[in-house]
């Protein structure tokens, strides 16, 4: 038996969902063949960790798609110096990618189980570069600041103010903006102390609670 039964899957992950859909960073291909989804979503759903799909990981949250993970990745153009922040740590496998790209990633995620589930993966999986924190991600990470890159992994009604000031000149910010149903994912740069953005595609994301984010009453179930 193989000692790495997914292989075969995960080469025809990044072939098929992301090199053939137009993605061709020989660092972020790199990153998505070495590293094992499985181990980032339940272990009855292992058999669909590659599927063209997101995944539930539990407390009404998902693992996005593997495509949008890797659209998201790239938009932020690392090089491998960058300090990066993800809000919405979920599974942690988005984080792992990024691990991957940048020299250092703080993850903010407000679900305490998810929380601590991603930080044990990380560390078994030696990602040692990230920081899982436990909060409200609406308000950034400012013990960290400033990032070169920060990606935003549920939807905001707005972009959150504090994320845009803890960019650093130059920054990108990728994140999905706009109501259920109609949300644009949308990069923000700063450049000159000014901020300009461009809009990408049409996404499904859950919502961004806290602060910065959705309340209940409008919209009221994480999906
Ligand atoms: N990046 C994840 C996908 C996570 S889904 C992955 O690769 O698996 C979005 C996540 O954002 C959920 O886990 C949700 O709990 C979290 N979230 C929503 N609002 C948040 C907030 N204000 N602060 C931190 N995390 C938040």
């Amino acid at each position: 038996m193989s000692l790495d039964a997914y292989a075969d899957q995960r080469a025809e992950m990044v072939a098929q969902q992301v090199e053939r859909r137009g993605l061709q960073d020989p660092r972020l291909l790199t990153v998505l063949r070495s590293l094992p989804r499985e181990r980032f979503v339940p272990e009855n759903l292992r058999h669909m960790a590659y599927h063209d799909q997101p995944l539930p990981i539990g407390s009404g949250q998902t693992i996005s798609q593997p495509y949008m993970t890797a659209l998201m990745s790239a938009l932020l153009q690392l090089q491998g110096h960058e300090n990066v922040l993800e809000i919405g740590t979920g599974s942690g496998y988005q984080a792992a990618v990024l691990a991957g790209l940048a020299r250092v990633v703080h993850t903010c995620e407000r679900h305490a189980a998810l929380a601590d589930q991603a930080g044990r993966i990380l560390a078994e999986l030696g990602c040692h570069n990230v920081t899982v924190h436990r909060g409200d991600g609406g308000l950034g990470w400012p013990a960290a600041a400033p990032y070169q890159g920060i990606l935003v992994t549920a939807a905001a009604p707005i972009v959150p103010r504090p994320l845009l000031e803890q960019l650093a000149e130059g920054g990108r910010l990728v994140i999905p903006a706009g109501v259920r149903g109609r949300q644009m994912l949308q990069v923000w740069r700063r450049l000159g102390g000014q901020f300009n953005h461009e809009e990408i595609m049409p996404v499904f994301f859950v919502p961004l609670r806290g602060q910065f984010g959705w309340n209940e009453a409008d919209w009221p179930v994480d999906n």
